[in-house]
């Protein structure tokens, strides 16, 4: 007898961010939560891209595994990434995780991408179904921190895989059986990264579905709120279930602008082209007001191999426009770049492109920092010498003040700056999130609580912060 998803759904902005780049769905038959990034606003439309991309497979299983389809659905959205940014370079530098899940009515098709997380909860164990690509993950994987450090790294939210256009990001993939009374939680690094996994196996256990994505949604208040939120939690079960499809987040609200390359936006080839909104060209990516940058550094730690072919062509064409135009655009282009890299034995920022041309350097220094690189740990220093890419100024920046904490912590002498969590912030009386329930008319769902204030000093009954003190001694360093 085939079994049933019964689930219940939420996205919101959170406390701290301005605008959320989360998107998500859920449906009987397809789960997915993508945790978009990149400035200029693009990071919603590479949330928007992969959900709408991977919503074309719900309910028209085509040839091939579950796997099958859904890989060839997440090389398609990366496809459509890459033809974006081609379109616009504004866009460069969005990027989207994606933990995403077929469901056959026996097992689930798994494929993932990024440090979004799918949970299981069997029998009152909870088991993580996915391996964050996260680069304090590869350190823990490689015994350099412990979970409990890699929880609260200043770096803990840069990755090492993304969907990002870029050819070489694979998913992983995985078939994983299920059973009537299993719960499956998918959810965004507003949550998996706030709350611990004792913390969210509690929430897990509250009977009612509703009840436990309340839990985890105030849990992640409580630390802070900082990051978009979004959960698809679904209860696996024998009864049929007449649960309707939601789109969450940026997915339900984001314009996708149709691509010059003959990817479809929004709808695909069976809507009015007409109707299709086209937005093409630089400042197109402006139109979308404000965000915050918080997630602009998300990449920063790239190993330099991966983004080598897209940046020796892009070298090229700016060699060309070089050539061509002493002072043309394609000169100019190389003064918003910025990476972080070592000058006279110091960390500095450097202007442009970190791989010249040999006689016509892309790159000058733009600031020296008063940062030792012997007083980095050797990990630190072999980042920062081949060199830490970053997407604007103020990333540069961000990533050298983190590379300051770092070699103050290392160092020993400084009392060891523990990143505190903020203090908790008490959900005000009207700001209970509600989570809105499958079973009714389809909907769309985004930004839930965005009315909800910022975290409050003065609400009732402030609990105190619980930084886990990190007197152990960091094996990072
Ligand atoms: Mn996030």
């Amino acid at each position: 007898m085939p079994l049933h998803l019964r689930y219940v759904t939420h996205s919101e902005i959170g406390l701290v961010r301005k605008n959320n780049q989360d998107s998500g769905f859920a449906s009987p038959h397809l789960l997915v939560v993508a945790d978009g990034m990149g400035g200029a606003a693009a990071g919603d439309l590479a949330s928007a891209v992969a959900v709408d991309t991977l919503i074309k497979i719900d309910g028209h299983p085509e040839s091939g595994t579950m796997l099958e389809v859904l890989t060839s659905a997440i090389h398609q959205a990366n496809d459509r990434i890459a033809d974006l940014v081609d379109d616009d370079l504004s866009l460069e530098g969005m990027g989207t995780t994606v933990t995403g899940a077929l469901f056959d009515g026996s097992q689930l098709g798994l494929a993932h991408i990024g440090d979004s997380r799918a949970y299981l909860l069997r029998d009152g164990r909870l088991e993580r179904l996915t391996h964050d690509h996260s680069w304090v993950q590869s350190l823990v994987d490689e015994g350099k921190i412990s979970v409990d450090e890699a929880a609260v790294h200043p770096h803990r939210s840069l990755l090492l895989k993304v969907l990002n256009g870029q050819p070489a990001n694979e998913p992983d993939v995985t078939t994983i059986p299920v059973r009537a009374g299993d719960r499956l939680l998918f959810c965004s690094d507003g949550v998996c990264g706030l709350v611990d996994d004792p913390e969210i196996a509690e929430a897990m256990q509250l009977e009612a579905p509703e009840d436990a994505v309340r839990r985890l949604v105030a849990d992640a208040h409580d630390a802070g709120g900082i990051d978009n939120i979004t959960i698809v939690l679904a209860d696996v079960v024998e009864a049929e279930s007449d649960a309707s499809p939601v789109v969450l987040g940026a997915a339900a609200t984001r314009e996708i602008p149709a691509s010059s390359h003959g990817t479809a936006g929004r709808g695909g080839g069976d809507t009015d082209p007409v109707e299709d909104t086209v937005i093409v060209g630089p400042g197109a990516a402006a139109t979308q007001g404000a965000t915050d940058d918080d997630d602009e550094s998300r990449y920063t730690p790239q190993p330099p191999a991966k983004r080598r072919v897209g940046r020796t062509l892009a070298v090229l064409v700016v060699l060309v426009l070089v050539l061509g135009a002493a002072l043309g655009a394609g000169y100019a282009w190389t003064r918003t770049q910025y990476f972080v890299a070592a000058a006279d034995e110091r960390v500095a920022i450097y202007q442009g492109l970190p791989d010249g041309v040999p006689g016509i350097p892309l790159s000058r220094v733009y600031e020296i920092q008063d940062l030792k690189m012997a007083s980095l740990p050797p990990f630190y220093q072999t980042m920062v010498r081949s060199a830490i890419e970053v997407e604007s100024l103020n990333a540069a920046r961000e990533t050298v003040s983190a590379l300051k904490v770092t070699a103050k912590r290392c160092q020993g002498r400084a009392p060891s700056p523990t990143p505190s969590r903020s203090p908790a912030a008490t959900p005000g009386g009207t700001g209970s999130p509600a989570p809105s329930s499958s079973g009714a008319t389809p909907e769309t769902t985004s930004s839930a609580v965005s009315t909800e204030s910022p975290p409050s000093t003065s609400g009732p009954g402030t609990s105190s912060p619980s930084a886990p003190s990190t007197s152990a001694p960091d094996r990072n360093c």
